[in-house]
């Protein structure tokens, strides 16, 4: 049997020292710093035991950005930027509920990334009760800078992230401050999802959100991980 139509190339994420890494799905985590969950409004888990589960939502795979440069998206006039962890996934997760112990094992490599969003949209659909797609997962709105093979990465206690447009600090934090770690976020997604080769996870973004307009210029950066010099294009007509 043949392709009907042409099949779709993978997105594909450089690696730092060589290759390329083919993306099969992106995972996002919302509201995993305390002080940006109090700046969107929301509640902060007062303890771990009060966390109940992580927010999770998803953007399509071809919406990854490798070159730095995003149109300014259709149906907004509110595009945020939010900086974060991104993780990569180097292995399939076994059938079942991954262990907090053996998520490390899967992890190929971390990168810094731009969870892009429609935050008028988002506003939107919180209040009517709706889902988040159209507000995340629209085209262009997962720019990734190189990944970084996790042994090279080494250890991101500690490592702060942080994001700046036209020169201007916007957002800084510290992984330290996120509310889910990395092996406790592939567990939980593990209970709900597949997890396999190939896939995103981005990690939450600390507080200090804001607007972007065409023309901007930025730069994000996880410490010892990487940097991601990005623009805003003119929107796509
Ligand atoms: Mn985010």
């Amino acid at each position: 049997m043949t392709d009907v139509i042409p099949a779709p190339d993978a997105p594909r994420v450089p690696v730092r020292g060589g290759g390329r890494f083919p993306v099969h799905r992106i995972y996002c985590v919302g509201r995993n710093f305390a002080e940006h969950a109090r700046e969107m409004g929301a509640q902060a888990p007062a303890s771990p035991a009060a966390r109940g589960r992580p927010v999770f939502f998803m953007k399509p795979a071809d919406a990854v950005v490798v070159d730095g440069e995003a149109p300014y998206p259709p149906a907004t006039a509110d595009l945020h930027h939010e900086v974060e962890l991104v993780v990569a996934l180097g292995r399939d997760a076994p059938p079942g509920p991954l262990a907090v112990e053996d998520a490390p094992a899967l992890v190929f490599g971390y990168a810094v990334g731009l969870d892009l969003t429609r935050r008028d949209l988002q506003a939107e659909a919180k209040r009517a009760g709706l889902p988040w797609d159209i507000a995340k997962g629209f085209d262009a709105s997962a720019p990734v800078g190189e990944l970084v093979p996790a042994a090279e990465a080494g250890d991101l206690r500690g490592r702060a992230l942080r994001l700046s447009v036209n020169g201007v600090l916007r957002q800084q934090g510290t992984l330290d401050d996120m509310i889910w770690s990395v092996p406790e976020i592939l567990h939980e997604l593990s209970k709900l999802y597949r997890l396999r080769a190939g896939d995103l996870v981005f990690m939450g973004t600390p507080s200090g959100v804001a607007a972007l307009s065409p023309g901007d210029r930025g730069r994000a950066e996880l410490d010892g991980v990487g940097v991601l010099d990005f623009r805003i294009v003119a929107p796509q007509v």
